[in-house]
């Protein structure tokens, strides 16, 4: 239409009518472009909010999930340190407590559950990270990746490498397992002999190794990513203005 319209205004050399057309399609093509861009614009902010929304669902859950094992093994870490002060000499008691007993005789064990957050592992596989606009969310989002795969190198080293204690030296620690009716689930306790444990030094270089690698991955791993899914829960309830009252 428009087309034959420029052909007879060219023929006719109406140089006005050409110019005006020309204007006409100019702003036809930028009006479709903009009008597009709208939409692509406005489908990414709703595709947004749908994202934080199951992100927020996906963090709390994995909270939750974690929640137990994570706390297990900060407590566990802080046994493991105290009862090396007992077998080292540097505290006026000579035994260990059954905490910390129980503690080192699992310091091989980094067993922790650190569920996937779904939403996120989507939206990178299909490349849409760009639709996140907030820059503190974005930097969250990449700290807590980060932290996740610190994590379960750690996780799958210290498995791999530590020295299952009970295993190698059952003379000095005897583990016995129940079902705690409290807890409602299988619980382990140990007996640990301190003062063999003292005398043996093959056991006690083993035990020095474990307790380190276990702080190492508490301090640089497991700490981090607990700091790194708390702040990435903090910016998401601020974003989406959710108030969890005193018990998030
Ligand atoms: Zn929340």
């Amino acid at each position: 239409m428009i087309l034959r319209r420029v052909v007879a205004h060219f023929r006719k050399q109406e140089w006005t009518a050409i110019a005006l057309d020309f204007v006409i399609v100019v702003a036809g093509v930028f009006i479709g472009l903009q009008v597009a861009n709208w939409n692509a614009a406005r489908q990414a902010r709703a595709d947004e909010r749908v994202f934080m929304q199951r992100l927020h669902d996906d963090v709390v859950e994995a909270e939750a999930k974690s929640a137990r094992l994570r706390e297990r093994r900060f407590t566990q870490s802080k046994a493991i340190i105290e009862g090396m002060a007992v077998i080292f000499g540097e505290r006026e008691r000579k035994d260990l407590s059954d905490e910390e007993c129980v503690s080192l005789a699992f310091s091989h064990d980094y067993s922790l559950t650190a569920p996937a957050i779904p939403s996120f592992d989507e939206l990178l596989s299909s490349g849409r990270l760009n639709i996140v606009r907030d820059r503190e969310l974005k930097r969250a989002l990449a700290s807590f990746q980060q932290s996740l795969e610190v994590l379960s190198y750690w996780r799958s080293w210290g498995t791999r490498e530590q020295h299952t204690l009970p295993d190698k030296y059952p003379a000095l620690i005897k583990v016995r397992s129940y079902f705690d009716d409290d807890r409602g689930e299988v619980w382990s306790q140990a007996i640990c002999d301190a003062e063999g444990m003292r005398e043996n030094q093959r056991f006690l270089n083993n035990l020095s190794e474990n307790a380190d690698s276990f702080d190492g991955f508490v301090r640089d791993a497991l700490a981090p990513w607990n700091d790194n899914l708390s702040e990435l829960h903090r910016r998401l309830d601020e974003i989406l203005a959710i108030d969890h009252g005193t018990a998030p």
